[in-house]
């Protein structure tokens, strides 16, 4: 089933990972739904948009071990970082998350 991204994105080589609506969306993010994209590369990162500006995003995979850390498992990061690897993407291949698991 192909989504269509809720809010505009400036990177061609992202790849959509679907919209994401954790607990709570609107309190904490200020909207009802998120886009969450994996952009590969030498620094692969997750992505979670929240708006169509520029900057209406937060990203970097060593938040999603972060959260996986603290058993945060709605963190949208995290979410976007377990739907990259289901889809067998090429998330690990990052040296900042390799850093996050102490290798
Ligand atoms: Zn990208």
């Amino acid at each position: 089933m192909v989504r269509v991204p809720r809010y505009k994105h400036d990177c061609d080589a992202c790849v959509y990972l679907g919209e994401y609506a954790p607990p709570r969306c609107q309190e904490r993010y200020k909207v009802a739904e998120l886009d969450l994209y994996f952009c590969p590369g030498d620094n692969a990162t997750v992505i979670a948009r929240y708006g169509s500006e520029g900057g209406d995003y937060s990203s970097g995979l060593v938040f999603a071990m972060n959260a996986l850390k603290r058993g945060e498992y709605d963190q949208p990061l995290y979410e976007a970082f377990c739907r990259a690897q289901q889809l067998g993407l090429d998330v690990l291949n990052n040296v900042t998350v390799e850093y996050a698991f102490g290798r």
